[in-house]
């Protein structure tokens, strides 16, 4: 009998995915959270959360309430551990957008519950993920602008100079904990503006400089 040990998927070809929880003023209080002071809240989606750009968002359709978040995206290039602020900036492979689909009464039940979120946050299909461009040395990581449009209606906004914890100092924060590989990504928190989506809905992601990422829902 061959066997293997799961030491094997070491040599990994499939991102992980970083999410950060808590990081616009606006969105904590829209959900009546509390403010994570410093620390910033980390969660990990498996890469088979992942929806390419045009292909169909299947929703789950036994668990409530299932909410978009309308993400900045970033993308690794160097990996490292310890990544100093400063440095931060060249680790980074790539810009995109994407959606943190959250099954939110789900969740407001397990938080209550005081037990893990996975199953509200990283179920197949919750990480629809546009294509990626790569970063431009004259980006401004604190001046990068996104919308979601819904059937045609924009319903979140985000402008990356109101998070509370800025892209580079994410990007350090997470270095601590894991050690961080090409590929992999960091959705980066959501503006406010977060709300339900329903099957037979058309999305539309877009930002400047940043390219835009559509799906339908089923
Ligand atoms: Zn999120």
């Amino acid at each position: 009998m061959s066997t293997y040990t799961a030491a094997a998927f070491n040599q990994r070809s499939q991102p992980r995915l970083f999410c950060i929880g808590r990081n616009y003023a606006r969105h904590i209080a829209e959900l009546g959270n509390s403010h994570p002071g410093r620390e910033s809240l980390v969660f990990i989606k498996p890469p088979s959360a992942l929806v390419n750009p045009g292909e169909t968002i299947h929703l789950p359709d036994q668990e409530g309430e299932i909410h978009h978040e309308a993400e900045l995206v970033v993308e690794i290039g160097k990996g490292g551990r310890h990544i100093a602020p400063e440095q931060a900036r060249q680790h980074i492979r790539a810009l995109g957008l994407g959606l943190d689909l959250t099954l939110r009464s789900l969740q407001t039940r397990l938080k209550h519950g005081g037990k893990p979120w996975e199953r509200a946050k990283a179920f197949d299909y919750s990480a629809p993920l546009g294509p990626l461009t790569p970063l431009d040395s004259h980006q401004d990581l604190t001046d990068l602008e996104f919308s979601l449009h819904v059937d045609s209606h924009l319903r979140q906004h985000g402008h990356t100079s109101h998070m509370l914890i800025g892209i580079t100092d994410l990007i350090s924060t997470i270095s601590d904990s894991w050690q961080l590989m090409t590929g992999d990504l960091i959705f980066t928190g959501t503006p406010e503006g977060v709300g339900p989506l329903l099957p037979g809905q058309s999305l539309r992601l877009s930002g400047p400089g940043l390219a835009t990422a559509r799906w339908h829902t089923a």
